[in-house]
């Protein structure tokens, strides 16, 4: 076996390890077996977590794999949401022209005002004048899953 990386918890190797089966590369990790997961975690006994792989010449690409997969982001909720859904804007709202004051809701998510011919994004008009929080009818709730509901 060669190995990939050490980690000093045996979660983290676990993972790392299932990453790099998802990928084709098949992992284990020396100093603590699954079973031992739970209350042993294995770090009372200073035992490192070692990911090795069978085949050397995947060495490299496995590294980058664990690299990647400790690089990627988090799921953020609210910044990985769909950008908010202007049909949901309050319909009293109104959204100015910024240059002829004409009410642009209802137009479109960006276009041309019709009176005066601007060009128009009506997300950044909705903020710049009512503010973020105008947008707040127009996001799906992030922590009520409605599937199965
Ligand atoms: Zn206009």
């Amino acid at each position: 076996m060669h190995p990939v990386r050490r980690f000093s918890s045996a979660l983290d190797a676990q993972l790392a390890a299932a990453e790099l089966k998802a990928n084709g590369i098949e992992a284990t990790v020396a100093g603590s077996p699954l079973q031992m997961l739970g209350p042993y975690t294995g770090s009372a006994t200073g035992t490192p977590h070692v990911v090795s792989i069978g085949n050397k010449a995947d060495v490299e690409r496995a590294r980058q794999m664990i690299d990647a997969m400790q690089h990627r982001e988090p799921d953020l909720g609210w910044e990985s949401q769909a950008e908010p859904d202007l049909a949901c804007l309050d319909p009293n709202l109104r959204i100015a022209c910024p240059q002829c004051r004409y009410d642009l809701l209802g137009l479109g998510d960006e276009g041309t005002c019709p009176e005066c011919g601007e060009a128009f994004d009506l997300l950044s008009l909705v903020v710049s004048q009512h503010g973020p929080e105008a947008l707040a009818d127009c996001y799906d709730p992030a922590d009520e899953p409605t599937e199965g509901a």
